[in-house]
């Protein structure tokens, strides 16, 4: 039987070997890192669970539930809190709650001028000649630029750690560019779209449902990885890659060459580039080390409850540049789900660097947590030291879908089609977000049983 590698235990080549598996097809999963999860991780210490890296999934489609029944988690699902439907976004240095579709007309977050541009909005001409913009051009043109300052800001900070002035609409956030393209206005489009998504069951990711684990997200990929049992192999980082007659021979420090008959690259973007590759092709994986993927730090802090002035009833809290604090936001992760903080405590999951600031995200741990308490006090009436500190880097965090990215999505489609039996696919290629990477892993695990077939 024909045996696939996948390179890459992150939820792309998890669920990629989880499907792939069940329909009979052997799989190897190489792992670089000693664990499982990629940019997951969830880690249980003196009765806080923190999260330091994704902290939740959106249900966007249908194909993300089918996974967790597959694999029998239903029962250790989490759906946040009631409370924590709120979102703040700040304004004026302080918390204003996003208001639901029609309340934004009476909310403070924008004023009276940029009211009147939304109303605009639907009577803006929708352009058609193709030509690849900015987010923040597209926002200007079709709303306005405070709309960009006060929401399309804080939005992309929240989504990518991103800059509205390089990521492109098309690739960035694509679901806008198709409702001007289709629409002719995101306002009209938002309606009329609606009635398409129920036929298709996918669901806006400003309105899926989110949910987490019992145990946080670390709950999904360990437990793929059991039911994968030895057949990822982990502290195996593949340097090199062979095509051979109608295979692929699989080169790493750590292990003996494997031979296979297909491969699933499902690591990043960056690796890509370093991966030698020794194939008959006209082209070069060098391009791949050109995508930026700015610095992150997660910093999960724990406070007694009665050291917060600020509630925390809700999601959390995204802040636009122009506020001028260094956080680019922060998650309440003990009020969106049960057992994140000890009782009389409270869990707060703030992300510092990005394309805004990344020097701020190498800074020491103490040097961050001081960073992080500093506008937590002016935001959230922080005070007192924290009962528990955690900080993690991500030195190269998310890959930034900029004005130009379609070029390394051609030279993936490029290679793809070249390198026969070589797959390429996850959060560098389909979408950012885990329930992007999801439905990628699902999506590829079917394309290589067909080809598998042939
Ligand atoms: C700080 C942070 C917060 C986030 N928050 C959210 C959130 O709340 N919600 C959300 O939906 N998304 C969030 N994301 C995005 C989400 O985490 C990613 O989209 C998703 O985890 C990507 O999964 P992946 O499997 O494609 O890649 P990764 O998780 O990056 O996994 C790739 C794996 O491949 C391995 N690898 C790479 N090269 C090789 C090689 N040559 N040989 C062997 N192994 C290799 C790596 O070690 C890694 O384990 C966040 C990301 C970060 C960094």
């Amino acid at each position: 039987m024909k045996s696939v590698a996948i390179i890459g235990a992150g939820i792309t080549g998890l669920t990629a070997a989880f499907y792939l598996k069940r329909k009979g097809v052997p799989v190897t999963v190489y792992e670089a890192s000693d664990r499982v999860g990629g940019a997951i991780q969830s880690v249980r210490q003196n009765g806080y669970l923190a999260e330091f890296g994704p902290n939740t999934i959106l249900e966007t489609s249908p194909k993300i539930s089918q996974l967790i029944k597959d694999l029998g988690l239903q029962s250790r699902r989490l759906a946040p809190s009631p409370q924590a439907k709120a979102r703040y976004v700040v304004r004026y240095k302080r918390l204003i709650a996003v208001p639901s579709a029609l309340g934004i007309f009476f909310s403070p977050l924008l004023s009276a001028k940029g009211k009147r541009a939304l109303l605009r909005e639907p009577f803006v001409p929708a352009r058609r000649d193709g030509k690849e913009e900015t987010v923040a051009e597209f926002v200007v043109r079709r709303l306005s630029r405070e709309f960009l300052d006060q929401m399309v800001d804080a939005l992309v900070a929240g989504i990518y750690a991103g800059d509205p002035y390089k990521l492109s609409i098309q690739q960035a956030l694509p679901r806008l560019a198709a409702l001007e393209e289709k629409y002719g206005s995101l306002i009209k489009g938002q309606f009329l779209g609606a009635r398409e998504r129920k036929r298709t069951g996918e669901v806006a990711k400003d309105r899926a449902p989110k949910f987490s684990f019992d145990e946080g997200l670390q709950v999904l990929p360990d437990t793929i990885a059991k039911t994968l049992g030895d057949s990822v192999r982990l502290n195996s980082r593949i340097d090199s890659l062979t095509q051979k007659n109608n295979s692929w021979v699989l080169d790493s420090f750590s292990a003996s060459p494997a031979e296979h008959a297909a491969v699933i690259y499902a690591g990043t973007a960056h690796r890509l580039a370093t991966l030698r590759l020794d194939a008959l092709l006209p082209l070069s994986l060098k391009p791949f080390s050109e995508i930026r993927h700015p610095p992150v730090a997660s910093v999960v802090l724990g406070f007694r409850r009665e050291d917060v002035a600020h509630p925390c009833k809700g999601f959390g809290v995204l802040i636009p540049k122009i506020e001028g604090f260094k956080i680019l936001g922060t998650i309440f992760s003990s009020s969106l789900f049960p057992n994140r903080a000890p009782a009389g405590h409270l869990t707060l999951t703030t992300y510092v660097g990005g394309e805004r600031n990344p020097g701020h995200a190498s800074l020491l741990p103490d040097q961050l947590v001081a960073l992080v308490c500093e506008d937590l006090r002016q935001l959230l009436g922080v005070r007192g030291k924290p009962t528990f500190q955690h900080c993690a880097f991500y030195p190269k965090a998310i890959p930034q879908y900029n004005v130009g990215f379609g070029k390394y999505k051609e030279l993936m489609n490029d290679l793809e089609k070249l390198a026969p039996g070589l797959f390429l696919a996850g959060h560098y290629r389909d979408g950012v977000s885990l329930s992007d990477s999801i439905v990628s892993g699902m999506n590829v695990a079917e394309r290589v049983a067909a080809s598998l077939n042939r």
